[in-house]
């Protein structure tokens, strides 16, 4: 007989039972006979959860008199490991295994060989199937999964006998993992609490026996035919674009798509008698014991990539592909997923969204910058996201500190919403300074302004009372888009973004694309130029060269500020040429708006970017070029201290504060002094509180920063006395020795000065 039609002859015989009238009990004396029989087992023994203990609620082979009597505790013994592990063992000698504990009631001590899966109700381990043999033997495969095939029937049979309750199965779980912390890395600071939501759900397997398994089988195929479609889809598309990791991830998931092995399993699967859901889960979860048994990291973050498409493939095949954001959030969330988009966050909907967690995620992937712009939490790089986290559960999320607490302890909870409640009680103080423009206690006025990217991050500016907009990052349009962002598409944008802005000015960077922030319809051709995408060819480089790119945002901008003034600058200007190359394009489209006789913006105001260390040398060749200059300290430190600004390992190594950015920058500002050229820094550095400290104290009055730090920046400028913060950075960088952020920091605990 071959595997599939032995396995059939299980599941045929199994149905009979599960349709008959016969009491649950009853049922289950029934299958451990057929399962016995049929693998010829002299032991078959289903234990389920009743009072947080497993029982043995039926067997063959071992004393019946053990029946309700033999429990065993969540870890206790085999039977207790599979359960907590939720995994499948295959032993041929039981009493060789560290948890092997041995039972006197059962008179299990003859049997040598023992094979046991875990019975999963919701996610949950609610019981445990095991089969022992006289003989020291492993099962075979086809045992195994025969096994597996029988506990997926038995967890249908316990929800409509209702042998274990909601109740029972959730009792499990506290008792089984409890409070849980999840430590990632911090990628957008904050607090957030709420349930959590994966952002692709799981389908619940509610019927385990086909009706009609070529029916099944034609449901697999056409959900194998549409998932290959998405992924090659994906694979062209890129959006996440997150460059090389992204890229093998997509790869090994054409590789399982494709694989022919999988479907073939599945496939077999169905012919014995399953769903198709079923049938994909079954197999799943025999691959899954199979990696397990391997045990090696590398097929770990494979056997992950597997999980997800096998999830996929579920979804595709139930109907239910939307992603949790179709559903709605209906209370609080904490979202968790692998990877996701921005397009994608940003479809869900913000006033329920107060957290993410990802398992993969870096400071600079997109979806990061968005969520920064939206002012959700985030942390990154997760570990054991899906075998610690249930939809559903309590999280407390504390992405400052980088971790997460699930199913907190309710003191816990209650500390937590005291913090909450705290720097919630903080942003009401900033929200009140929304009107109060930011002097210094010495009388100078410091323009705080705010960095934006899309439509929605206008309303931050009014909320906070920022100066304006000191960098709109105008690529994140081109980033959330699958293809070009048209001309008109642009100009609406921009247009609406003036609307927002009013009287406030509003710097528009040109396109920052390439390198790390790739678009789907330039992957190709960036991923064939870069080794090292940050020093690769991006922004002004990107953009001088695909002319016509270029050309229709400065149409679009042009147009966009009929009338009003327009602030214009370059990303990545290495050389003064290149502001040169890039203002001729701006030029052109104005002659030739005129020509069409368009009304123009009253005023143009042109300015650059410095990034590049070398365009230090040179200001005095640009300046005169210039309306304004913003420093990218995000770009610039990495190139000064060559340090990957997205890599992880670097992330604290270097110091914002160090002495050699410091005395770099305050060059800068001293080359510039005199040019009537407005200088300002506009990376993340200007929003902590002692960098600030440190570039007011080297002359920098503009400031252009996240908006939820514009409220505690300008807080801190009021407390500032610059003469004397002038005079202390003098000091402190005449004397490299000392260490800048210490006496920086005592520096301002003497004065009440609150930093981060
Ligand atoms: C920077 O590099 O500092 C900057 C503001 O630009 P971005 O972060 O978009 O590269
Ligand atoms: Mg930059």
């Amino acid at each position: 007989m071959t595997a599939a039609a032995a396995a059939r002859q299980i599941l045929t015989r199994l149905t009979e039972v599960m349709a008959s009238r016969m009491h649950a009990q009853a049922k289950l004396d029934q299958v451990v006979e057929i399962i016995g029989e049929c693998l010829s087992s002299e032991v078959c023994s289903i234990y389920l959860l009743r009072e947080g203990m497993l029982e043995l609620f039926a067997t063959r082979g071992l004393n019946q008199s053990a029946v309700h009597v033999t429990r065993m505790a969540i870890g206790e013994g085999l039977t207790g490991a599979i359960a907590q592990k939720v995994e499948t063992l295959n032993l041929a000698e039981a009493k060789a295994h560290p948890d092997f504990q041995y039972r006197p009631e059962t008179g299990e001590e003859k049997f040598h060989s023992f094979a046991g899966v875990p019975i999963v109700y919701r996610a949950r381990a609610v019981g445990v199937l095991c089969v022992q043999h006289v003989e020291p033997r492993r099962y075979e495969e086809v045992e195994i999964e025969a096994l597996q095939t029988t506990a997926m029937v038995l967890s249908e049979l316990i929800a409509n006998a209702e042998l274990v309750d909601e109740e029972e199965a959730r009792g499990l779980t506290q008792e089984q993992t409890g409070p849980q912390t999840l430590t990632g890395l911090t990628l957008v600071k904050g607090l957030g609490a709420g349930h959590a939501v994966y952002h692709q759900p799981r389908v619940e397997i509610t019927q385990v026996m086909a009706e009609d398994t070529e029916a099944e089988r034609q449901r697999v195929y056409r959900a194998f035919d549409k998932m290959r479609e998405q992924i090659d889809t994906l694979a062209s598309q890129a959006e996440f674009g997150a460059g090389g990791e992204h890229e093998e991830v997509l790869e090994t998931y054409k590789m399982f798509a494709y694989d022919e092995g999988w479907s073939r399993r599945i496939n077999e699967a169905i012919d014995s008698g399953l769903t198709a859901e079923a049938a994909i889960e079954r197999v799943q979860q025999h691959t899954r014991m199979r990696m397990r048994e391997i045990d090696d990291p590398l097929l770990a973050d494979r056997m992950h990539d597997l999980e997800d498409l096998a999830n996929r493939l579920v979804r595709i095949v139930a109907g239910q592909v939307g992603t949790a954001a179709s559903q709605g959030l209906r209370r609080d969330t904490i979202l968790i997923a692998r990877n996701l988009g921005p397009a994608e966050l940003l479809e869900y909907d913000k006033r329920r969204l107060k957290g993410v967690i990802l398992e993969e995620g870096s400071l600079t992937a997109h979806v990061v910058i968005v969520a920064r712009a939206m002012n959700v939490p985030v942390i990154g790089r997760a570990k054991g996201v899906r075998t610690t986290i249930r939809e559903g559960d309590e999280i407390l999320l504390d992405a400052t500190a980088g971790n997460a607490i699930v199913r907190p302890l309710p003191q816990v909870a209650d500390a937590f919403q005291a913090r909450f409640a705290k720097s919630r009680e903080k942003q009401a103080a900033y929200a009140s300074l929304r009107d109060v423009e930011p002097f210094t206690r010495c009388g100078t006025r410091i323009q705080v302004m705010m960095n934006a990217g899309l439509r929605d991050d206008m309303s931050a500016l009014a909320m906070t009372g920022a100066d304006g907009v000191g960098l709109f990052r105008t690529e994140f349009q081109f980033l959330v888009s699958a293809t070009l962002p048209q001309r008109e598409r642009q100009l609406r944008l921009y247009r609406d973004v003036l609307d927002a802005a009013g009287d406030k000015p509003v710097i528009f960077r040109t396109v920052d694309i390439g390198g790390d922030k790739s678009v789907p319809y330039l992957a190709s051709e960036i991923a064939a130029q870069d080794e090292n995408p940050a020093m690769g060819w991006r922004a002004l480089r990107l953009a001088l060269e695909r002319e016509g790119l270029m050309k229709i945002q400065a149409r679009a901008l042009l147009e966009a500020a009929g009338g009003r003034s327009l602030y214009v600058m370059f990303p990545m200007v290495s050389e003064p040429w290149e502001f040169d190359a890039a203002k001729a394009v701006f030029d052109e489209q104005l002659n030739y708006l005129r020509a069409q006789k368009k009304l123009l913006p009253e005023r143009i105001l042109f300015g650059a970017m410095l990034e590049v260390p070398a365009l230090a040398e040179v200001l005095d060749l640009l300046l005169p070029k210039l309306s304004f200059l913003s420093i990218g300290t995000n770009d610039l430190t990495q190139f000064l201290f060559a340090a990957d600004r997205a890599n992880p390992k670097l992330a604290e190594r270097y110091d914002w504060l160090s002495t050699s950015i410091l005395r770099f920058l305050r060059r800068v500002m001293q080359n510039a002094v005199g040019s009537g050229v407005d200088i300002g820094v506009c990376g993340e550095m200007g929003g902590r509180r002692l960098e600030a400290l440190a570039l007011m104290g080297i002359g920098y009055r503009r400031l252009s920063i996240t908006p939820a730090a514009v409220g505690p920046i300008k807080e801190l400028v009021r407390k500032v006395d610059l003469a004397e913060l002038t005079a202390a950075m003098t000091g402190w960088l005449a004397d490299p020795a000392l260490n800048l952020r210490e006496e920086l920091s005592a520096w301002a605990d003497a004065r009440d000065i609150e930093y981060d």
